[in-house]
Parts: C-alpha cells; sequence; structure tokens
C-alpha cells in the first residue's frame, strides 16, 4: 500500500495573475464569435474568473465582461466588502460597482452594457445562474440575444494549469488519507450515517472546506450507485462501497474505494462470487486508466471499461457513464460517455469509475481522479485499489 504524506502547511494555490491572464483570454475570444459580453454570476465560472468564492443569494453578484472596455463586480452593497478584497479586484483587474438594496440590479447590467448588448447583441451568461437572474436580465436587455457562457468557458475551464492540478491532487491525497482512516475501522455494528458523519469530520479534518458527500452504501445497498446512508446497521460478511468527496480551495475531490468487512471472523470474508465481480471491474477500471492519453476520445475511456465489464458477462450491470470532468464543480465537462467523440487534451482532469451493481444483491464501484498528461494517465489518487477487507 502506498504511504500517503499528511497535510502540508505549504499548499499551492492560484496566484493573483492567472486570473488576470483567464480574463484576458476569455474575453479575447468574445470578439471573435460576435459575443457583446459575459455576465457571470456566482458559481464557478465566477471563481474561475476571479477568484471571487461569492455567496449565492437572491441579490444579484455579476461579473460583467464586455467585449470591449474594462470588467466590472456588480455587487450588492453589503457583499461589496468581500468582493474587493477577492484576487480579480485587489489585483485591480476590475472593479467593483455596488448596488443599494432600492436599485434594481439588472438595470444596472443593463447600464453597463449599452450599447454593445441593447441593439440585437449577443450576451452569454452562465450556466447556472437563476432563472429569477436570467428573467431580469432579458427585461433590462430586450434587444439581447441570450447564450451560455459555456460556449466559450469551458473549453478554457477544461484544461488545468499546474497550480489547478497541484489543488486538485491536494484534495484527492486528503480524501484518501480519509479513506485510510476508514478502512481502519471499526465498521461492524455501526450505521451507514454514523460512518458518513465521521467521513464528513476526517475530510474537513484533512484540510477540505466542504464535506459535500459521504456515500456509505452497505450490504444490498451497494447495488445503489447513489445510495447516500441511511440506518442501516453495517453488518459481518457484506461490501460497503464508500464514495467521498468535498473541496479544498475550491477544487473537489472525489474517490471511491470498495471495503468487505469481516468483524474479524475469517469466515466472514469475500464470497467467490463476490472476488470475481470486483476483480472485474478493477481490472475495467485499470484498462480504462491506462487508455487516458492525449488525442484519445473521451467516449474511448468508457469504452475500454465497457467492453471489459460485458465480455465478463456484467454488461447491463454497468449502467451510467464511466466518468466526468472535476475541478472548481464537481461534475463538468469534459464528460466519458459514448457519444463523446471530443479528443483528451493534456491537463484535461475526469473520473474513471466503473461500477457493477446486482439489484437487491450487492454492487462495487471504483473511483480515481485522472489528469490526462502528455504521455498518459496521471492518477491523482493514492489509495489502494484492492478490495479492502476491514476486520473490526
Ligand atoms: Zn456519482
Ligand atoms: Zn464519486
Ligand atoms: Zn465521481
Amino acid at each position: 500500500m502506498t504511504a500517503i504524506a499528511p497535510g502540508a502547511p505549504g499548499r499551492p494555490s492560484v496566484p493573483d495573475a492567472r486570473f488576470g491572464e483567464r480574463l484576458a483570454r476569455a474575453r479575447s475570444l468574445l470578439g471573435p464569435r460576435g459575443v457583446a459580453a459575459l455576465l457571470i454570476g456566482v458559481g464557478a465560472d465566477l471563481r474561475y474568473l476571479t477568484g471571487y468564492a461569492a455567496m449565492p443569494l437572491e441579490r444579484l453578484t455579476m461579473l460583467v465582461l464586455p467585449a470591449a472596455g474594462r470588467p466590472t463586480l456588480v455587487a450588492p452593497r453589503l457583499e461589496a466588502m468581500a468582493a474587493a478584497i477577492s484576487p480579480a479586484i485587489r489585483a485591480g483587474l476590475a472593479e467593483v460597482a455596488p448596488w443599494d438594496e432600492t436599485d434594481d440590479a439588472h438595470a444596472l447590467v443593463a447600464r453597463l452594457l449599452r450599447p454593445e448588448a441593447s441593439a440585437g447583441g449577443r450576451v452569454l451568461i452562465s450556466d447556472r445562474l437563476w432563472a429569477m437572474h436570467v428573467l431580469g436580465l432579458q427585461r433590462a436587455l430586450p434587444g439581447a440575444h441570450v447564450g451560455l457562457a459555456s460556449e466559450l468557458l469551458r473549453e478554457i475551464r477544461m484544461i488545468k494549469d499546474a497550480d489547478e492540478i497541484a489543488l486538485l491532487r491536494t484534495a484527492a491525497h486528503a480524501a484518501d488519507r480519509v479513506v485510510e482512516q476508514i478502512v481502519a475501522g471499526p465498521l461492524v455494528g455501526r450505521t451507514e450515517v454514523e460512518v458518513s458523519r465521521e467521513v464528513r469530520e476526517r475530510l474537513l479534518d484533512e484540510g477540505h472546506e466542504i464535506a459535500e458527500f459521504a456515500i456509505v452504501a452497505s450490504g444490498p445497498n451497494s447495488a445503489s450507485p447513489h445510495h447516500d446512508a441511511g440506518e442501516r446497521v453495517i453488518r459481518a460478511g457484506e461490501p460497503i462501497v464508500l464514495d467521498i468527496g468535498g473541496s479544498l480551495d475550491g477544487y473537489c475531490s472525489d474517490t471511491t474505494r470498495v471495503l468487505w468487512v469481516t468483524g474479524g471472523d475469517p469466515a466472514q470474508g469475500p464470497t467467490p462470487e463476490y472476488r470475481r465481480l470486483f476483480d472485474l471491474l478493477q481490472a475495467a477500471q485499470a484498462a480504462a486508466t491506462a487508455a487516458v492519453a492525449p488525442g484519445v476520445p473521451c467516449e474511448r475511456i468508457d469504452a475500454v471499461a465497457r467492453d471489459i465489464i460485458a465480455a465478463g458477462g456484467h454488461g447491463p450491470d454497468f449502467f451510467h457513464r464511466v466518468g466526468h470532468g472535476i475541478g472548481l464543480e464537481t461534475h463538468e465537462d469534459p464528460y466519458m460517455v459514448a457519444g463523446n467523440a471530443e479528443a483528451l487534451r493534456t491537463g484535461m482532469a475526469f473520473s474513471v469509475e466503473p461500477g457493477i451493481y446486482l439489484a437487491g444483491r450487492y454492487g462495487a464501484r471504483i473511483e480515481d481522479i485522472v489528469v490526462c498528461g502528455p504521455h498518459g494517465p496521471d492518477v491523482l489518487n493514492q489509495s489502494s485499489r484492492d478490495l479492502r477487507v476491514v476486520a473490526g
């Protein structure tokens, strides 16, 4: 088993200058595509472009990035101080335009844009913007043609730079340490919810600021890919699918390992049938990971795992895509799924997580975060992918 270093105090981070590069890059794509402006609300796009992890509120916070002119961060007055200390603002890359409680924030955005966007121009709004703000902006910009910002930002955000990869690696290693702590037991006799709560606490102790999910799926529950955690008591002689993750300095972790609990009784070890299922899955996960290289279509990664599982007689029991991109969001582009012919490029980060699920009986999934390196896969997770037999 790989030894995992404890969390170091000198954490990687994204330097302020990087936000200037990202803003410039996004802006450089506006003119050639006939886009008047990007309108970016609270969420991962805003954090990516400015470093500002704004609170999601009914009050509008929005980066207005016009094709020409300075970027402006429209923010409610009570958030203006928090906005001012965010990386892009403190680095002088954008200005804050505060609005008061009785102001019309959507009209303020429209005033910052005119005349480019009002007369039939195209504006791209962040994909996850709340409908109330979308409708408000459409009222304030009646002439504008509205599209999704991902049209432009996905290709920028999909390719992670060295700082982002360092953060994803730090998050992955923190999650790996939590896996090892849970594998140390005890598990038998505890409820899934109790173990799930322990996972969340340990994710925070290991440096995550948010413990987003802690799937603890024991016995027959392991056949449900997104079983969360319930009151079921964990018993000796059954598997547990542990799928955990959160975010560390904004960057997400997401890893799945399979445990088998014996309660210390050797007679309660993994059944030969479960071993066979697990070995098939492990071979599929390893082969899909090994297939990662620049130029390989995303759907190929899915197919490699799927072909092996199908050849082992479990094709219909693997009924989800093999992976999703990951970064500032747990699920983002690119997706490793049939039909996505997009070629992998150096710097793309995504999960490789095939699963086999036998309803009413049990299931298994193994998940790593993998970065496409210049010559092949860079696997961020380091904890053992074997079936982890837990005595306690
Ligand atoms: Zn999932
Ligand atoms: Zn997961
Ligand atoms: Zn995942």
